[in-house]
This record gives structure tokens, C-alpha cells and sequence, in this order.
């Protein structure tokens, strides 16, 4: 049976984009659907996504991911936009229909779902967020907007996250080394690393994990990191006994709800998660990076 994504192609663009590896995730999938449809990377400099968009129909894109740094600057461009893409204010996956823009944001929902996934509850739970960054953002939104109790967000720089915190009464923002972080992961529920701390060719590391001591027993720790698939953040957690999980489950489910927008399909999750975990291990466990990007002029 045919499908409207036959004989088109689909993208993901972003500066650098030669590390992502949406392409061996959504191409996976699309094999898996028997859907004929090629997925590729697209280098589209810094600051110029408005310049670049028009041309996107031209280049026979049904729609494409977005990645660093055009989340953001995608979100004035659209012609619609999600809830969750107004919500974040950012946009990661646009599809395009009759030459018109669809803005929408799957990472807060892929990471709820990669959650549910591990066991782990967000209702009703006081949640540590480490890191205010974009990824921060989507996860302490959406905790908020799904029923978390609380969400605390301790950061290096709290400046930046001014505008996070005053979304609602219940995101709290601190410093790291502030004493409000500390009484906040002694009544955590739920705890996640939003910093890029113990990531693969990331050489800051957490200078110690004692504060993972001040946890009550069995509060689940989550990692976004997925390179490696163990940080060590998660090493310390489960010695700790906490329930550990890495950011592999958000990155697939991130993903599998981008190509339900562009295909227009309810997928099998546990499905497209088999097809994609065969392709997407090896290349984790090599540390393999993917092939080189194409460079599109900006
Ligand atoms: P980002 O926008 O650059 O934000 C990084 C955050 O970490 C900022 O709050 C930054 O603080 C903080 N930070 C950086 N270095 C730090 C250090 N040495 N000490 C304390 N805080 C530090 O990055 P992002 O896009 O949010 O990504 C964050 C992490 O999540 C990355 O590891 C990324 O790979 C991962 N991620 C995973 C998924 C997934 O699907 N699993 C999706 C998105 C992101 P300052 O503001 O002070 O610099």
C-alpha cells in the first residue's frame, strides 16, 4: 500500500549536525514500515533556518527535524505550531503539508513516555532538575503541565532561568551549591540530569556525587546522556540502590512521535523501539560517530 511519505524525503538540520543520529533512528523505522522514504542530514548554518526554509519543499522534504541551534528561531516561522511547541517555545520537528509549516515539539512527551517506560512516576513527585538549558526546559514544562508536584531546578548559572521558573509557582529555581538544592534532593522523588556532565567527549564531570547521598532511598535517577549508555552519574546512583535510567528511551520516543506527525500514523512503540535499537546499539557500543554531513549553503 502506498504512503504519502513515498518518494519524499525527510531530514534532520541543525550546526554541527554530523553527530546526530536521527538518521539511523527514522531511517529504521521507515525500513521497518516498508515506507520509501530516505533520510538525511542537512548542515543549515547558525542563524540562517529563515533563509534556509523556503527551500525546504524544494528539496522534496515532506518535513525535517531541527536540532542546535534552531529550535527556537523555527517557532516565529511556522504557520501552526502544537501545544507543546507553543508551550516550549521551540520547535523540533516540522512537517510540511501543501507548502505550509507545522511546528511541533516531541522531546517533553518522548521523555515522558521513555519515563513510563523505566517504572519511574513523575504525579505527584517533588522532581531535581540539574541543568536549565533547552533540555531542561521541555522536561521541567512538561513535568509541570503533567502533574508533578514540584519541580526544583538547580543550575550553575540561575540568571538564565529566570524565565523558566516564572512559568509557573511550582518550577523553584537555585544554585548548585545552594542550600535550597540541597533540602530539595532530600525530598526528591524523582531526580534528572539535564547537564551535559559525563557525556562522551564532554570533559566536565560531576566533581563528586555525594549529593546523590542526600536522596531518599530508591528515588529513581535519570540521565538525558545516552553516549555513553552508563554514565557515571548512573554508575553512583545504582551503587546507591536507586533506579537508574539513561536517555536512550527519550532520544527513540522523541523520535517515533516525530514520525507519527510526519507520516500521519499511530505507531507500535515497542515496534519501532526493536527496529531501532538493532540499528542504533551497535553504532552506541563502537562509539562509532555517522558518516559526514551534506552541506547545504545556509
Ligand atoms: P544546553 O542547552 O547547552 O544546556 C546545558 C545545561 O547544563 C545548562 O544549564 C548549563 O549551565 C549546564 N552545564 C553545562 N556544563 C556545566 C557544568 N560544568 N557544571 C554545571 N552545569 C553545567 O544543553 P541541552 O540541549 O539542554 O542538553 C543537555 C544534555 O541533555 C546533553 O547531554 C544532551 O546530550 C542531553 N539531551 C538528551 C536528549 C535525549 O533525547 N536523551 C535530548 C536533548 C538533550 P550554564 O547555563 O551555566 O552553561
Amino acid at each position: 500500500m502506498s504512503h504519502l511519505l513515498d518518494g519524499k524525503k525527510l531530514a534532520v538540520i541543525g550546526d554541527p549536525i554530523e553527530h546526530s543520529l536521527s538518521p539511523i533512528i527514522q531511517q529504521a523505522m521507515l525500513d521497518e514500515l516498508g515506507i520509501s522514504c530516505t533520510y538525511e542530514r542537512i548542515l543549515v548554518q547558525a542563524g540562517s533556518v529563515a533563509a534556509w526554509l523556503p527551500s525546504a519543499p524544494e528539496l522534496n522534504l515532506a518535513g525535517f527535524n531541527a536540532t542546535m541551534p534552531h529550535k527556537t528561531d523555527l517557532v516565529p516561522l511556522m504557520d501552526t505550531l502544537s501545544d507543546d511547541a507553543r508551550m516550549y517555545r521551540s520547535v523540533n520537528t516540522v512537517v510540511i503539508r501543501e507548502g505550509r509549516f507545522h511546528g511541533h515539539n516531541t522531546d517533553g512527551e518522548g521523555f515522558l513516555r521513555a519515563l513510563h517506560d523505566a517504572g519511574m512516576e513523575h504525579r505527584n513527585r517533588r522532581v531535581v532538575v540539574y541543568g536549565a538549558g533547552g533540555a531542561a526546559r521541555s522536561v521541567v514544562l512538561k513535568l509541570t503541565a503533567a502533574g508533578a508536584e514540584n519541580v526544583t531546578v538547580c543550575c550553575r548559572t540561575p540568571k538564565k532561568a529566570e524565565e523558566l521558573a516564572a512559568r509557573s509557582p511550582r518550577i523553584r529555581l537555585c544554585g548548585l551549591a545552594e542550600t535550597a538544592c540541597e533540602e530539595a534532593l532530600q525530598q526528591a522523588g524523582l531526580f534528572i540530569n539535564c547537564t551535559p556532565l559525563g557525556m562522551q567527549g564532554v570533559q566536565a564531570q560531576f566533581d563528586d556525587f555525594s549529593f546523590l547521598d542526600r536522596l531518599p532511598a530508591s528515588t529513581p535517577v535519570c540521565d538525558l546522556i545516552y553516549r555513553p549508555l552508563k554514565t557515571r552519574l548512573l554508575e553512583e546512583a545504582e551503587k546507591r540502590g536507586h533506579p537508574a535510567a539513561n536517555g536512550l528511551g527519550m532520544l527513540i520516543h522523541q523520535a517515533i512521535l516525530a514520525l507519527e506527525q510526519f507520516a500521519s500514523l499511530s505507531l507500535d512503540a515497542d515496534l519501532m523501539k526493536k527496529a531501532v535499537m538493532k540499528r542504533l546499539l551497535p553504532v552506541l557500543n563502537r562509539g562509532q560517530l555517522p558518516p559526514e554531513s551534506r552541506k547545504v549553503p545556509g
